[in-house]
């Protein structure tokens, strides 16, 4: 009898995995911030699975609200059709985000939601007459996903640079987090002047560039962008794929500089981690131009089968309750903890810098030629019982916003220790 181990060695593809290299390691079940593997060891999920868990596995509130709509329909199509769960997060969504807020369009990956801010934000120029409004602006170093549309508003190279010849091509403007603020906006208010009929939207991660090794931006950075974009008439569309639903110290990372943007890109948490599911925000004044009579063909020829499915809906639904009853305090009192934690790692010669904006944590190393420190570490930990995924020689700490004292002492020790063993050889 083949084990799981075997089996997976032989069917199966891994994502972002050299697979020449891969070890399997096979998840059983889950266990509040815990995973649990198929020989019954317990790893603190110091990843929140891949940056979406927000409350821990397993939870009764949401295994309760799955549940009873799994009793009822599994899933039904959005495209002429309508459900409650649909309706009643769209409604949650819209009293959640910042003000102007006012439409929700679903879909089932963070890439999808940026590519439907991309394509709409295009649409509605051309339907205002704007027809010279093809290009969009990102940072350096920007990550929005990896379909196409997405990867074309991309810049970490490693990632993005081979598919080059088959982008849509973006602007970049160098990351405030790596240049400054006064420089990146400098350069953002150029290509305005220059051009801005010719763009359609600039596109950021709010705060902090996640993929890109939690890169920390300048206080302020937003607002101004922000101001900037509307000076010039340019779309906003900020993607709190990562940064949204209590990640950062607040429900959205918009709140924290008081900016409404036109689009505003939610996946991630917002199911708690616990099925696919994915949101657009956007303005009456975007959704306006959409209208007209169907001959018109004004309406937005964009869908997925799984769109808006109501399991994961119901679970957004309790997740956001959730997230405003209990697990956002909790959250916003583990930041000054975690911020201890990082002074004292920051002290090891191994470790270069360490950067933190709410509960997404970034420890670079010192690099090392031709070793992958950040694998190695990662590695290491795990035996430590904490499961990291790193970017680069960047350890990442993204652990559920229920993380309690007990957690981030283990999550501590274990990255401590990995590194020193690491760094020793
Ligand atoms: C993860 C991520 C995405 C892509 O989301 P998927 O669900 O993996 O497609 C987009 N933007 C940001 C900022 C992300 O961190």
């Amino acid at each position: 009898m083949s084990t799981l181990e075997d089996l997976d060695r032989r069917v199966m593809w891994h994502p972002f995995t050299q697979m020449a290299e891969w070890e399997p390691l096979v998840i059983e079940r889950g266990d509040g911030n815990y995973l649990v593997d198929s020989h019954g060891r317990r790893y603190l999920d110091g990843v929140s699975s891949l940056w979406c868990n927000v409350h821990g596995h397993n939870h009764p509130r949401l295994n309760r609200a799955l549940r009873e709509q799994l009793d009822r329909v599994a899933h039904s199509t959005f495209l002429g059709l309508t459900h409650e769960p649909g309706i009643r997060l769209g409604a949650a969504l819209v009293e959640a985000a910042p003000a102007g807020l006012t439409r929700v369009f679903y879909s089932d990956s963070g890439s999808t939601a940026v590519e439907i801010a991309l394509k709409q934000s295009f649409q509605y120029w051309q339907l205002r007459g704007r027809a010279t409004k093809q290009r969009f602006l990102r940072l350096g170093e920007a990550y929005h996903g990896d379909t196409l549309g997405a990867v074309g508003v991309g810049g970490i190279d490693l990632f993005h640079r081979i598919f080059g010849p088959l982008l849509v091509q973006s602007i970049a403007l160098p990351s405030p987090a790596l240049v400054g603020a006064a420089e990146s906006l400098d350069r953002l208010e150029q290509e305005l002047a220059a051009r801005a009929g010719e763009i359609t939207a600039l596109v950021v991660e709010p705060l902090i560039q996640g993929a890109a090794g939690m890169l920390v931006h300048p206080r302020g950075f937003l607002a101004r962008s922000a101001e900037l974009c509307r000076a010039y008439g340019v779309h906003l569309i900020v993607d709190e794929v990562a940064t949204g639903f209590g990640r950062t110290g607040t429900v959205f990372a918009c709140e924290q500089e008081e900016v409404s943007p036109d689009f505003l890109c939610l996946a991630k948490g917002i199911a708690g981690g616990y099925l696919p599911l994915a949101a657009t925000l956007s303005t009456e004044e975007i959704y306006e131009a959409f209208l007209g009579p169907r001959s018109a063909l004004k309406h937005f020829f964009h869908g997925h089968t799984f769109t808006a499915n109501p399991l994961a809906c119901a679970v957004g639904l309790e997740s956001l309750a959730l997230l405003r009853e209990e697990t956002l305090a909790n959250a916003q009192r583990q930041v000054a903890r975690v911020a201890s934690s990082l002074e004292r790692l920051g002290q090891l010669t191994g470790v270069k810098a360490t950067r933190q904006c709410g509960l997404m944590v970034g420890i670079e190393l010192v690099p090392r030629e031709s070793r992958p420190l950040g694998v190695e570490v990662c590695e290491r930990a795990r035996r430590h019982g904490v499961i990291l995924r790193p970017l680069g020689d960047v350890v990442v700490w993204m652990p559920p916003l229920t993380l309690v004292d007990e957690d981030l002492a283990l999550l501590e020790g274990a990255t401590r220790r990995s590194i020193e063993e690491v760094c020793a050889r």
